[in-house]
């Protein structure tokens, strides 16, 4: 049995009263009309979700990665879906980064309001011809008096139009060999908006209430004190990042997957054909069954591997199975989500019933923030010991 604190409880607690403010209509009415959840994001601000992980000398609550997981799972289980899945993370992104990073300018400047919701974080490293491949990226930072010159181009950058700055990855090393070192990119902090800055929304297949977008940098002068962490070493400020974002998406799905499964318990026990509640049937209920049964045993993992990160862990053992919690949550959320489209029928594919929203939100986490390959090409090479693949 997990062991519930009395403090995470309040926080689970928390989570679900915001989430049943923020049910399921109020999200399919956000992705229809594309319009941005600025009513949940102040909410989670108002109520300390954004500084949750914060040390409290630095204006946060002094919890760790798993009451973040807690948090995340309550939410979109609580009514969100997919949208507190994002929503919330896009609002950690920088208290994450800035924690371990920050300067004494950046912790008063950016960390403090970030930490109270006051301050949200877009976060541009993928570009056309650098995803997976991080270090193919083209965007460049050259220095020049005091400061940062940085031209390029990046792509699927995620809700920079109501951010309030942009943590920016560019490459601050020569191209070729040097450009496949971790010691080639450096990590910027950028106010927005920007007149360097320009982009426009890439059109997609779901979660249209934050748009994606395409970003233009041009000629982008910004002063040193702009850079986070040591030159160089931008990929050694975002691990904590990257890591926790590992964590926090396989929550959110496992959160959107048990609201899908329970939306179709519901569904099943009450929907008669043949005389019988469709849910009476096994084809209907084993599927639903082994979904919750997939569910449980990825949150175990996703609880262990969250525990392991608030002990400091920073073994090989622990980032596998960070690895793997995030691949298995996600295999049994797409899972749990079909079935419960399925056991919907006609209905499951009517936007009313929700079930083919969360449908098309639940496959985005096996594309990012990191891709279900590059978990197994992990795992593969650091776990069973086979050669790199790659
Ligand atoms: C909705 C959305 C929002 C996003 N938001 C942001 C954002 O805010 N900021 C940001 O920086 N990025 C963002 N991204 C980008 C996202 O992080 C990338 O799409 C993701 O990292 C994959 O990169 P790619 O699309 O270039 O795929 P590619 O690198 O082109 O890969 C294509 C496929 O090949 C596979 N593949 C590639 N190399 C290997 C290998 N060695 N072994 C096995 N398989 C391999 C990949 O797993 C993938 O399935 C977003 C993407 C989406 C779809």
């Amino acid at each position: 049995m997990l062991i519930i604190t009395d403090t995470q409880q309040m926080i689970i607690e928390t989570a679900e009263k915001v989430a049943k403010a923020f049910g399921p209509e109020y999200w399919r009415k956000c992705d229809e009309n594309e319009i941005y959840p600025a009513e949940f994001v102040d909410e989670l601000g108002a109520q300390g979700f954004f500084g949750l992980a914060v040390p409290e000398t630095m204006g946060g609550s002094g919890q760790g990665m798993t009451e973040l997981c807690l948090a995340m799972e309550a939410l979109c289980r609580g009514g969100g879906g997919g949208g507190p899945a994002l929503g919330y993370l896009f609002g950690l992104l920088g208290t994450l980064t800035l924690v371990k990073s920050a300067s004494t300018l950046q912790s008063d400047q950016y960390l403090a309001p970030f930490a109270r919701g006051e301050k949200i974080c877009a976060f541009a490293l993928s570009e056309p011809d650098a995803g997976t491949n991080s270090f193919n990226i083209k965007t460049t930072a050259v220095a020049e008096g005091g400061g940062f010159r940085i031209n390029g181009n990046k792509w699927f950058i995620t809700n920079i139009d109501n951010s309030d700055a942009l943590l920016l990855v560019a490459k601050t090393a020569p191209s070729g060999k040097e450009a496949a070192k971790s010691g080639s990119l450096s990590l910027f902090l950028i106010d927005l908006p920007n007149e360097s800055l320009n982009y426009t929304p890439i059109p997609k297949h779901g979660f249209n209430y934050y748009k994606s977008n395409q970003l233009f940098i041009e000629d982008l002068f910004v002063p040193e004190s702009a850079l986070v962490g040591t030159l160089g070493k931008g990929f050694a400020s975002l691990a904590p990042t990257l890591n926790a974002e590992r964590l926090l998406v396989a929550a959110g799905a496992i959160g959107l997957a048990r609201l899908a499964l329970s939306s179709a318990v519901l569904y099943a026990s009450e929907r008669v054909v043949f005389d019988v509640p469709i849910g009476a049937h096994q084809a209907v209920q084993h599927p639903l069954a082994a979904a919750h049964a997939r569910l449980e045993s990825a949150w175990c993992t996703v609880r262990q591997a969250a525990a392991m990160e608030d002990q400091g862990d920073q073994s090989a053992h622990a980032t596998a199975l960070a690895n793997t919690a995030k691949y298995v949550a996600v295999e049994a959320a797409i899972d749990a989500c079909y079935h419960s489209l399925q056991a919907h029928g006609g209905a499951g594919y009517a936007r009313e019933y929700h079930q083919e929203r969360w449908w098309r939100e639940v496959q985005l986490f096996r594309l990012a923030p990191l891709t279900q390959q590059m978990t197994l090409n992990f795992i593969g090479q650091h776990v069973l010991g086979l050669p790199r693949s790659y």
